[in-house]
C-alpha cells in the first residue's frame, strides 16, 4: 500500500513538472507575490494620520477574519468540490495533495514552487475582490486610517499564508529552515501542516496554516506527537 502511494506520487510528480512551461521562474513568482504584497503593506501604512486606539484595533480584527477565511477557503473549498471553486479544488486536492504526502514534504527545486505558492494572479483578485470594496466601505463610513489598516492587514494576513505554506515544504536541514527553526512554535506549526498532508485527515482536519485558531474553535484540530508519527511512517514503509 505504501509503495504504491509512493509509486503513484512519483507518477504524479513527473506528469506535474512537466505540465510546467518551460518559462515558468519560481523567483520571479515568489518575489512578485512579495513585492505586490509588501508595496500594498507599505503603502497603506505611509497613508497613516493620527490614528486613534480603535483605528489600530482594525488591524489584529482583519488578521482574526483572513484566519476564518484561510480555514473557510482551504476546508470548504480546496477540499470539497463546488460550482465555483473548482479551479481552487482541482489545484489543492487534485496537485498540492498529490504531489505532497506526510512523507515527501519537501520541494525539490526551485520550479517546485510552482505547486506550492497561489499563482500571482491570486493576489490580484484578492486585492481587487475583498481589499478594495472593504476598503471603499471602510473609508466612506468609518475612517481612512481604518481603510488603511484593513488593506495593511488583509495583506498581511495573505502574505502570512503563503510565508507559512511555503516554510512547510521547505527541505530539512536547508538552510532556510534553519532560520525557522528560531521561531518559537513554527515546528509545531510544521507537524500541523505535515498530517494534514495525510491522504485519510486531509479533508477532516488542520485546515489553518498560520495559526490553527479556527481549527480549535471548530474542533478540526488534529494532533499525533512526531514520535509516535514517525514509527507509524516506519511500518508503513516496510
Ligand atoms: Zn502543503
Ligand atoms: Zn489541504
Amino acid at each position: 500500500m505504501a509503495i504504491m502511494t509512493l509509486e503513484a506520487m512519483a507518477k504524479f510528480r513527473a506528469l506535474y513538472r512537466q505540465s510546467i512551461g518551460s518559462n515558468y521562474n519560481g523567483w520571479l513568482h515568489m518575489f512578485s507575490v512579495l513585492l505586490v504584497g509588501l508595496g500594498v503593506i507599505f503603502y497603506s501604512l505611509s497613508r497613516l494620520e493620527s490614528v486613534s486606539l480603535y483605528e489600530y484595533a482594525v488591524f489584529p480584527l482583519t488578521l482574526f477574519v483572513v484566519n476564518f477565511a484561510e480555514y473557510y477557503a482551504h476546508r470548504w473549498l480546496g477540499h470539497r468540490k463546488t460550482k465555483y471553486g473548482k479551479l481552487f479544488y482541482s489545484r489543492h486536492t487534485g496537485d498540492h495533495h498529490s504531489f505532497f504526502l506526510e512523507h515527501s514534504m519537501d520541494y525539490q527545486s526551485v520550479r517546485d514552487w510552482r505547486v506550492v505558492l497561489f499563482p500571482v494572479y491570486l493576489i490580484f483578485a484578492f486585492l481587487i475582490g475583498l481589499i478594495l470594496p472593504g476598503g471603499y466601505v471602510l473609508a466612506e463610513f468609518v475612517s481612512g486610517n481604518s481603510a488603511y489598516l484593513y488593506a495593511a492587514g488583509g495583506i498581511s494576513g495573505y502574505l502570512f499564508y503563503e510565508i507559512m505554506h511555503f516554510s512547510y515544504h521547505i527541505p530539512r536541514g536547508h538552510w532556510a529552515e534553519k532560520i525557522f527553526l528560531y521561531i518559537p512554535g513554527w515546528k509545531a506549526l510544521r507537524h500541523l501542516h505535515v498530517l494534514h498532508h495525510k491522504r485519510e485527515k486531509m479533508g477532516e482536519a488542520n485546515f489553518n496554516i498560520t495559526l490553527p485558531i479556527f481549527d480549535l474553535l471548530l474542533g478540526t484540530l488534529y494532533w499525533q506527537s512526531p514520535t509516535t508519527f514517525s514509527a507509524e511512517l516506519k511500518t508503513k514503509a516496510e
